[in-house]
């Protein structure tokens, strides 16, 4: 799996909901919703000049419909569509769910593994009994000479201690998969979590270590105890946090690639037996990887010799309990902190919400096989090619106009553009499970042997060509993302559907919203990060000085306009992490409506012919802006703004706006508005 692909929108909060759970509503049918639109009059409020808020003139009618559900930490038309795939998903699984010779291999995987994480009575009967040996081999952990190799059994069962490692392809030559090691080892979001010494970050790290000390003494330590380990946990994971890289300089690839061997990294690792770690992790032992952050590494280094055995066991077993809180009393305790304090839920999800998403997160391919059968008709790609084909052009014609780029960037630029592969729905070929053992009754011991099947089969690919083919994200998913190492698009079958795609819908609307999209995507392979890839996707310069200078300081002008963004008072949105984002929104919105005119001229639509009232470039604008629909908690919120690369919704709609005047145009808006930047930004 590539280090970074860019999504379009990140995956809110895990569900980490469940359990302990009341009598639950019954969940709507996926019928006795009202149709979902792309373009959708009735949910606009004219009482709001679309000269002033577009964002609350286009969704006013929306929020009036939608009031934000107890579970939820947010809820938008990404949610609604999420939710009805999820009813969809559901469905699947319940069928597959009974005992019977009739199931292929595939079904009996997804229903035993939806029925062993829905029967709460068996899995609270067994408790923690079935990772009573995982517990064990911590605690018989006596030398630190050991923790290589128990290091790397823990990893394989997916649980994040000390650090990360895992297969991607090299960024130097991106046609090879080697292995990277990289930073890890967190129980909060990321590290700055660790460090802030404002009021609510300092009571944030007071309510986590209560949490870590409620897992702790639900897993039957004495209250002083468990009080005692989770201050070592938090004490441990402050120095990795120290040691780790901000997120925002993560994003930058430069500071992640320090190409190295086996051999010469484990020079610099004198008190941890890297050749011990490889062979109990079944990696390749010789061979070139990737360090993406070797001073984190040193620390990691200097900890384990300078740190008590028995605190090293209090933090392996935190990291272990936490990857594996699947007792409801553990389960609810998860969800208190993460999604509650964290970000807001005001109640937890039904279980079987929780556990569909467990399974397409864990069987995704063989739940999505089905899913597409059933949901993804043929004619719904042929659009969607169609579509992509129509925003490429535009592209090109855009390269050709910029003023500020010179004729030897463009060609490469172009280059680029072309190499680009277009993948929509889902994998030419399918993922094969017939390794992997799902038992009935079984929910810790599935999610043993998933994790491991996914550790081997990452671990497998390195020293092998890339497969352009694979997917990271599983068909029934709202959402999409470009891969720079392989310069390819990704539309999971999921995501072309109303509210974001509608072949009952004209192209006004559908190039405002999915092509925006597309546009999105593709303009990630040309944004702060993706710019530094080249065609083939090897992270190479081909950029001429002067075009970077004149990239940079266009770029500038977003890092000013987002940061002085306050989403919620006292947290402003970070212009340098979200950059990547605003240019794909702003360059994505921009070539869907050049591709939009281009299509509207071919086929001689009339532009001042009005639908509802609203002349087809209207409608364009309105349902861009419809997408984004979302209500979130002022918890999430928060959360986003000092970890997600994407700003939110409110914002993804009219700080973009704001910056293209042909939005003005088509709602006669003044110069003085508040929708119209006075000095607005563009850079694609
Ligand atoms: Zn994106």
């Amino acid at each position: 799996m590539s280090r970074l692909p860019a999504s379009l929108f990140a995956l809110g909060v895990l569900a980490v909901a469940p359990a302990c759970f009341a009598q639950s509503p019954q969940p709507q049918s996926a019928q006795s919703k009202p149709e979902l639109r792309v373009f959708d009059p009735s949910l606009i409020d004219t009482s709001v000049n679309p000269c002033e808020n577009f964002y609350r003139y286009s969704c006013n009618g929306w929020f009036k419909r939608n009031p934000l559900p107890a579970d939820e930490t947010s809820y938008g038309r990404f949610t609604e569509l999420f939710e009805l795939n999820r009813l969809r998903l559901r469905g699947i699984l319940e069928a597959a769910e009974a005992p019977s010779s009739l199931r292929t291999p595939n079904e009996q995987k997804i229903g035993d593994a939806y029925e062993s994480c829905m029967n709460t009575a068996a899995i609270d009967k067994q408790g923690l009994a079935p990772l009573r040996p995982e517990l064990d081999r911590i605690a018989a952990l006596q030398s630190v000479n050991e923790l290589p190799t128990l290091l790397a059994h823990l990893h394989r069962l997916g649980v994040d201690a000390f650090f990360s490692m895992g297969s991607s392809p090299d960024f130097d030559n991106a046609h090879n998969v080697i292995a990277f090691y990289g930073s890890g080892g967190l129980g909060l979001p990321e590290r700055d979590y660790y460090t802030r010494t404002d009021p609510k970050s300092v009571e944030q790290r007071r309510q986590y270590v209560e949490h870590v000390q409620k897992i702790f003494t639900l897993s039957g330590e004495s209250d002083a105890q468990a009080a005692k380990d989770a201050d070592t946990v938090l004490a441990i994971e402050t120095r990795l946090a120290k040691a780790t890289l901000t997120i925002t300089e993560q994003r930058d690839p430069q500071n992640l690639n320090h190409p190295t061997t086996i051999a010469a990294f484990a020079k610099t690792l004198p008190n941890f037996s890297l050749a011990e770690y490889v062979t109990a992790a079944r990696a390749p032992a010789v061979g070139k990887i990737d360090v993406t952050e070797p001073k984190f590494f040193a620390e990691f280094n200097a900890l384990v010799a300078g740190t008590p055995l028995d605190r090293i066991r209090t933090y392996l077993r935190w990291h272990l309990l936490h990857a594996y809180a699947v007792p409801t009393s553990l389960d609810h305790e998860t969800w208190h902190f993460y999604a509650h304090i964290l970000n807001g839920a005001q109640q937890e999800q039904d279980r079987w919400k929780r556990c569909t998403s467990m399974v397409d997160n864990g069987l995704g391919e063989a739940l999505g096989q089905v899913y597409v059968a059933k949901y993804f008709p043929p004619d719904a790609k042929v659009r969607a090619l169609k579509m992509t084909l129509a925003i490429e052009k535009a592209m090109d014609q855009d390269i050709d106009g910029l003023d500020w780029m010179s004729p030897e960037t463009k060609a490469k630029a172009k280059e680029k553009l072309h190499a680009v592969m277009n993948k929509i729905g889902y994998p030419d070929k399918w993922r094969d499970y017939s390794k992997l053992t799902i038992k009935r009754n079984d929910d810790i011991g599935n999610a043993e042997r998933i994790r491991a099947f996914d550790f081997d089969r990452d671990l497998a690919k390195i020293g092998k060509p890339v497969d352009k083919d694979e997917w990271q994200m599983t068909p029934p998913t709202v959402n999409a993302y470009y891969d720079p190492q392989q310069n390819n698009v990704n539309f999971p079958a999921g995501y072309f559907q109303p509210p974001f795609f509608s072949n009952k819908e004209d192209d006004a609307a559908n190039y405002g919203d999915m092509g925006s999209t597309i546009g999105h995507e593709l303009t990630h392979g040309f944004d702060d990060q993706g710019r530094q890839f080249d065609k083939d996707g090897n992270l190479r310069d081909w950029w001429t000085k002067a075009d970077e200078q004149n990239f940079n300081d266009r770029a500038e002008c977003m890092v000013k306009q987002y940061d002085a963004i306050e989403p919620v008072p006292g947290v402003h949105l970070n212009g340098k992490l979200t950059l990547g984002e605003n240019l794909a929104d702003l360059g994505g919105l921009w070539l869907a409506w050049e591709a939009w005119q281009e299509q509207a001229k071919a086929e001689h639509i009339d532009m001042h012919a009005t639908m509802n009232g609203y002349t087809p470039d209207q409608r364009f604008w309105i349902a861009y802006a419809q997408q984004w629909c979302t209500d979130t908690r002022p918890e999430q919120l928060r959360t986003q703004a000092q970890t997600d690369p994407h700003a939110p919704d409110e914002y993804r709609t009219n700080s973009v706006l704001q910056d293209l005047p042909a939005f003005a145009r088509s709602f006669s808006c003044k110069k003085t508005d508040k929708m119209v930047s006075a000095n607005p930004c563009r850079v694609w």
